[in-house]
């Protein structure tokens, strides 16, 4: 981008950023509006619905539920959700602060899912694909076992049918509350990823903010295309555990889909108006 460039951006920007401010002082009414995280601008929530949940000033991707990534990627009406009857259990009686039953029917009256993912078959631009979509809204998408079960049923289902998989992620990781069950579906969703490989079925990742912990370092990462929606954050730790550990500060971009697709391990960093498009491109071109 040249500087002249930049400076109409910018201009724009500034431009749009009076125009929403003048329509703060218009309605003040508080549940109207919501403020973006990143510029602190003012934002009236259907502008910014209308607008996938994206910053119109600064661009900042909002993070979304599994509900609403499903509308805003697949063609209208053609999602059917599958496995909804995989609920998760409690067999360690765990408890911590709080009983693990407890937080779990809490997370469920939040999000009305049953777990964090939400597994079906739906169409891109008419091409037919198995997915899975993760919702950091429930207990910060972390992958118990019913999570992984999901992702592993969704995944055989797919080699039945001859499907592409997609699986959307964002997640803090494993469900501690879960303790070693959790850690027993990197291995058991990776195995399913396996047997998807063998059956010659595409794969695609899409890492959404944030992707860190098991899921980063099982299903989420194995793709034959791995892409990330800009701005995402990526990673196995945490930024401020690596620093501690290593004694080094790290850049500032760290862990960022955008320093991930530099030093290789993502392959496209798509913003979310883009997705559908990009999404189906791919499909299109690994038809069987
Ligand atoms: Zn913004």
């Amino acid at each position: 981008m040249t500087i002249q460039d930049w400076f109409e951006k910018r201009k724009e920007a500034q431009l749009e950023r009076r125009k929403i401010e003048a329509r703060v002082d218009e309605d003040t009414s508080p549940s109207l509006w919501t403020k973006c995280v990143h510029c602190g601008t003012q934002i009236l929530i259907s502008d910014l619905e209308e607008n996938d949940n994206v910053c119109p000033v600064c661009d900042y991707h909002f993070r979304v539920n599994a509900q609403t990534r499903i509308k805003q990627l697949f063609d209208e009406n053609t999602f059917e959700e599958l496995f909804v009857g995989i609920k998760p259990t409690d067999p360690l009686e765990f408890t911590d602060t709080e009983l693990y039953v407890n937080r779990l029917s809490a997370a469920q009256e939040k999000t009305s899912l049953n777990d964090a993912v939400i597994t079906g078959v739906g169409e891109i631009e008419g091409h037919k694909l198995a997915t899975a979509i993760m919702d950091f809204d429930f207990m910060g998408g972390s992958m118990g076992s019913a999570v992984g079960e999901k992702v592993t049923k969704l995944i055989e289902h797919a080699i039945e049918e001859k499907l592409p998989v997609m699986v959307v992620t964002s997640s803090g990781g494993a469900r501690m509350q879960e303790s070693a069950l959790s850690l027993m579906q990197m291995a058991k969703t990776s195995c399913a990823v396996s047997k998807l490989d063998d059956a010659g079925l595409l794969y695609i990742c899409l890492l959404t903010e944030p992707t860190f912990g098991g899921v980063t370092a099982s299903f989420g990462t194995l793709g034959d295309i791995i892409i990330a929606e800009q701005g995402a954050r990526i990673g196995f730790a945490g930024r401020r555990v690596i620093e501690q550990t290593i004694h080094q500060s790290l850049p500032s971009d760290f862990q960022t889909a955008e320093y991930l697709l530099k030093n290789g391990q993502v392959d496209i960093v798509s913003k979310r108006k883009d997705l559908r498009k990009n999404l189906a491109n791919i499909l299109s071109l690994h038809k069987l």
